[in-house]
């Protein structure tokens, strides 16, 4: 059975804005699928539907099945588990989702905490060996973020959304802040983790010879729908 089912996803923001038209896509458990598209082709808008993590005033409709359960549906406290340990997504601009004013250590065992999966001392524990996995030492966790390079805070979000051992990751442009090297740096480092986990991955960009390298599926998305669908070496070699 896959992972991830998406049945004639909608998504029309307040404003009126038609973002996604009818998505259809699966993710088998522990596959990996990229999406590309250019700017505003709702790429994002997808990401952040996955887990309801949209402005309450748009409007989904459609089915998200997250190992069979519908996210548009599911209640309240049943998507709070859902996110972070069902599924976390790593944005862009690790910046914006790291809080400048809490060290990165804190950050990245609240999930933990949240979801009572460890009591403060494993927690802590867990971000130690969280932190070796992305290739930071451990006594980096008392740092705040701005002491860490763009590259590190990516490394950072990237502990995090392991934290609570999700069976997805969706990553929006994970790299595209970062520098040409760093880039390639951070994608192989998350697509090892993922790979090892056995952690099913969505990977949006607009650069499809990064999914083509990273991928096994690629979706190419145009004006708010898919266009193109298969698996990746076929699409980037038709494209
Ligand atoms: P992409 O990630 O492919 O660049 P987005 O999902 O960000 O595309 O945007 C899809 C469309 O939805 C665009 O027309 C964009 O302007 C619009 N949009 C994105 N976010 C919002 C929002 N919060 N409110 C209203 N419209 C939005
Ligand atoms: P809050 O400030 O209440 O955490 P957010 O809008 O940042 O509000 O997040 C809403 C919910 O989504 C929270 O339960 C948060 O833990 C969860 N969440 C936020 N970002 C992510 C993410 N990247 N992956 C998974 N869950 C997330």
């Amino acid at each position: 059975m896959s992972l991830l089912t998406i049945r004639d996803l909608r998504v029309t923001y307040g404003t009126g804005t038609a973002a996604v038209r009818g998505v259809d896509l699966t993710v088998a458990a522990g596959r990996k699928l990229g999406v590309a598209g250019e700017s505003g082709c709702g790429k994002s808008t997808l990401a952040l539907a996955l887990l309801r993590l949209l402005p309450p005033t748009a409007r989904l409709t459609g089915e998200i099945l997250l190992d069979g359960e519908d996210v548009l549906t599911m209640k309240w406290g049943r998507l709070r588990a859902v996110r972070w340990a069902g599924a976390s997504i790593v944005f862009q601009g690790a910046m914006h989702s790291l809080n400048a004013v809490h060290r990165i250590g804190d950050q990245i065992a609240e999930p933990l905490l949240v979801h009572r999966r460890a009591t403060p001392n494993a927690a802590r524990e867990r971000v130690g060996t969280l932190l070796e996995q992305v290739g930071l030492p451990a006594a980096r966790a008392s740092a705040y973020p701005h002491e860490l390079s763009g590259g590190q805070r990516q490394r950072v979000m990237i502990a995090m959304a392991l934290a609570c051992e999700p069976r997805l990751i969706v990553a929006d442009e994970p790299t595209t802040a970062l520098d040409v090297m760093i880039q390639a740096q951070v994608l192989r480092l998350l697509e090892r983790l993922v790979t090892e986990q056995d952690i099913s991955l969505v990977m949006i960009s607009h650069d499809l010879a990064v999914l083509a390298d990273t991928c096994d599926r690629l979706a190419v998305m145009y004006a708010g729908r898919v266009v193109e669908e298969g698996p990746a070496r076929d699409v980037y070699d038709a494209a």
